[in-house]
């Protein structure tokens, strides 16, 4: 009593579609499952070890088999009604198995008994009419649930479908052929079923190979029942043909197992294979293997000879196999090179933005997991936008190229360099690792790079800005930790203070500076940038000759900030071209103001870098001197040497339109840079400033004061005249005009003042200084 519900439950799990049906057909069904492994055992008892006598010969011969085939053809037909999923390629089978079931009926009670049985007969009209019913039913399953195969996948079933028939050939074909008599038509249908079962073999491994060889429980039982069906077709043909007795307990047995595995299969929910993934090298097991024993044909056929047929089919599987070799190959390759392309840079062949970012995430995974920590480290080139525009972007391309292979030797294997976009890198020191480390790594970085790079047969100097952030101590997450080294190489490159770790203070003083800067704009764009001037005097007569215009911001919420601060920031924001525009405008009227008054004096202007990149400076100046109604000989446009020297032929052209206008050009902070007045003599500049640093300490530095009186010297040789910025007291003055300098700037005249102030100061330093020149 209590064995139905076991039943049931034993069925639920061995037939989980059966979950779905009625009550009362789940019970059928488990009854029926229950059925088989009694019929199964029953039958081996009797076919191994003669159990029940001769007697029960014909019982077990004729009734056990159909009282299979028709639970059999039952339970796929039930499962064909009942369950909606793939429905269609059940019907097909149920229909198969319903037919293979019905010959079997009439050939146990009827024909068998028939002395001298027609062939073909209507039994074998009805077993053979199941074959193609099963192909079309498994080719519908097996199509319905795979996705798109490629083409090696196709080539794996067909390897595996032409090996199984190969061996077949040799095993099946040649017995059943050597013991072939009668007619040609009973020949013929003798051998439709070794071939059936041939095709049908190839079929499932074809079918499996299709489903990259993931058996799930369906397609095991499935395939697995189609071959032991194929192995008692061979075993019942071999015995036949070895003139044992028509039919035989043994081959009957697989029969059942086979009808009984198909049965089963038909109740198992089927899993949808995915695109069979490339990297499973597991998947070539199969078709390597079917290749083996192909081989292996092959050179058996060397002692005996093949039947044509199986040789052929031998062929055909090695052929196969070749093309499958080599459209694996084809596939690994492309798959490899499109692999590299989406994760390399095309430069320089490091890893990209995207596998960088990858990477860091793996790295912070990892140093989670382990309480570890990882470093990033992001640098940029210094000056390189220059070197591009100057040298054009080649020189600049092999520039970048060699930054992969020289910092290569000091990674270890588990750190990741990466070039993230332009000339900016980063690198991932994973655990083992801290923030001296990073440090260590990072001064010998700054080494690396530093030394010259031979490009275009030019030595170039390049500097890198380093900036290092921690996992987890600046940010547990890598989208953050990117940020802030950001941070800190920006930082790193502002200071010029070599590798910087981030710090929150810094981080905070930079959006500060932000703040600064957004100031700056609306400063300048509201007009309050003021403009004091600063007298510049004849050296030997003292009398003063000009001013500089020298900007000033006084801010409300900021303070007064000073020009060599707020000048820098500007220009770093795209702010210098309108400062120079407010600074200049400011100048020439007042220029024009003390002309109208009486005082004949020059006006020296600061330019900057963008002023002198932009093609529409020239304009600029000359409608700003209409404007103001200023002659261009009254003006001097103050430039310095690295300016020129970010573009010297593009600047030379541009300060040789302003000279041909008449303004006057001077080389501001003379002595800072590295190159010798002999390399700028080609410029159209009247008038060096020498920078204050020198001037400064004339007096008390021996060397400082010779190279004033050399500059000064070169300068003259040139044509140029000398102003000398800085002078603070009158034993300097004294010294310059030893020299032979024409003009002299310094708080030892007069530091910059607002124009009102200046303005009364005027003729009083003119009458001053008349009386302290030194005779
Ligand atoms: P600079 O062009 O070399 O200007 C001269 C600087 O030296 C001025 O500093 C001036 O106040 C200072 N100075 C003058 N006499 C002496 C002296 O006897 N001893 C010392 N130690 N210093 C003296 P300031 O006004 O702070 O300007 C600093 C820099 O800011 C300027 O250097 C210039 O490069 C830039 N700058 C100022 N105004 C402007 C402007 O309107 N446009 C541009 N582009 N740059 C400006
Ligand atoms: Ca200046
Ligand atoms: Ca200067």
């Amino acid at each position: 009593m209590a064995l139905a519900p076991v039943a049931a439950r034993i069925a639920g799990r061995l037939l989980p579609l059966a979950a779905g049906v009625p009550k009362r057909e789940r019970y059928a069904l488990a009854g029926a499952t229950a059925l088989f492994p009694l019929i199964v055992g029953v039958a081996a008892l009797h076919a191994l070890f003669g159990i029940g006598g001769a007697e029960f010969d014909t019982p077990v011969r004729d009734w056990l088999p159909s009282i299979v085939y028709v639970l059999v053809a039952a339970m796929v037909s039930l499962r064909a009604v009942r369950v909606r999923e793939a429905r269609g390629p059940w019907i097909v089978l149920a229909v198969g198995l319903t037919l293979y079931a019905a010959g079997n009926l009439l050939w146990a009670f009827w024909l068998e008994h028939v002395p001298n049985p027609p062939i073909p007969s209507i039994c074998d009209a009805l077993w053979l009419s199941f074959y193609p019913l099963a192909y079309v039913g498994m080719a519908w399953l097996a199509l319905s649930r795979t996705h798109r195969a490629s083409a090696g996948v196709w080539l794996d079933g067909v390897i595996a479908g032409l090996g199984i028939t190969a061996v077949g050939a040799v095993v099946v074909f040649r017995p059943v052929l050597d013991a072939a008599t009668g007619g040609t038509l009973a020949v013929a249908t003798n051998l439709a079923y070794p071939i059936g079962d041939l095709l049908l073999a190839a079929l499932v491994l074809g079918f499996l190979a299709l489903r990259g060889w993931r058996l799930d429980r369906a397609w095991g039982l499935l395939g697995g029942g189609f071959l032991v069906l194929c192995a008692a077709d061979s075993l019942y043909l071999l015995q036949v043909a070895a003139g044992s007795p028509t039919s035989n307990g043994f081959a009957n047995l697989f029969y059942m197992l086979a009808v009984g595995l198909l049965a089963v299969a038909a109740w198992q929910p089927q899993t949808t294979v995915e695109k069979p993934r490339l990297e499973s090298w597991s998947m070539l097991l199969v078709p390597g293997g079917f290749m083996l024993v192909a081989m292996a044909l092959l050179v058996s056929s060397y002692f005996h000879r093949l039947p044509p047929l199986a040789f052929t089919l031998d062929m055909l599987t090695l052929l196969a196999g070749f093309v499958r070799t080599a459209v694996t190959f084809r596939d690994v390759r492309a798959l490899a090179r499109t692999r590299r392309e989406a994760l390399t840079d095309d430069l320089t062949d490091l890893a990209n933005r995207r596998l960088f970012r990858r990477r860091l995430d793996e790295a912070i995974t990892a140093a989670r997991a382990t309480d570890g920590k990882v470093a990033l480290i992001i640098f940029d080139l210094d000056r390189f936008k220059e070197l591009n525009d100057t040298l054009g972007h080649h020189a600049g391309d092999e520039l970048l190229r060699e930054i992969g292979p020289r910092l290569k030797s000091m990674l270890r294997a588990t750190d990741t360099l990466a070039r993230l976009g332009g000339d900016e890198f980063a690198l991932i020191l994973s655990d083992p690792t801290d923030e001296s480390a990073a440090l260590r790594v990072s001064d010998r970085v700054l080494g690396e790079i530093g030394r010259p790079f031979a490009v275009h047969e030019l030595s170039l100097h390049v500097g890198v800005s380093i900036g290092i952030a921690m996992f987890p101590d600046h940010g547990d997450e890598g989208e953050e930790l990117m940020r802030r080294a950001d941070v800190a190489m920006y930082n790193s490159k502002s200071l010029r203070t070599g590798p910087e770790v981030y710090s929150l203070e810094r981080d905070k003083q930079s959006r500060d500076h932000l703040a600064l800067v957004s100031a700056l704009a609306e400063a300048i764009r509201a007009g309050e940038i003021d403009v004091e001037f600063q007298p510049k005097a004849d050296a030997a007569t003292r009398t003063v000759v000009g001013v500089e215009a020298l900007a000033r911001w006084r801010s409300l919420v900021h303070g007064t900030i000073p020009p060599d601060v707020f000048v820098p920031s500007a220009e770093r924001a795209g702010l210098a071209r309108a400062l120079t525009r407010h600074v200049l405008g400011r100048a020439l009227a007042q220029c024009r103001a003390w002309r109208d008054a009486g005082h004949d004096l020059t006006m020296a202007v600061n330019l900057t870098i963008s002023d002198l990149h932009d093609p529409a400076l020239p304009e600029e100046i000359a409608s700003a001197l209409t404007d103001a109604g200023v002659p261009p000989e009254a003006v001097v446009l103050e430039i310095t040497e690295s300016a020129v020297l970010s573009d010297p032929e593009r600047i030379g052209i541009m300060l040789a339109r302003i000279g041909e206008m008449g303004v006057g050009l001077s080389l501001d902070d003379f002595g800072t840079g590295y190159s010798s007045l002999t390399h700028l003599k080609t410029l159209p500049v009247g008038e060096v400033k020498i920078d204050r640093s020198f001037v400064g300490q004339m007096a008390t530095n021996p060397a400082d004061a010779a190279i004033v009186g050399s500059t000064i010297q070169l300068a003259h040789s040139l044509g140029m005249q000398v102003v000398a910025e800085g002078v603070e007291d009158d034993e300097t003055w004294c010294r310059l005009a030893e020299f032979g300098c024409e003009m002299v700037q310094g708080y030892a005249l007069a530091p910059a003042r607002p124009a009102a102030e200046l303005e009364g100061l005027l003729p009083a330093l003119e009458g001053t200084l008349e009386t302290r020149l030194p005779v």
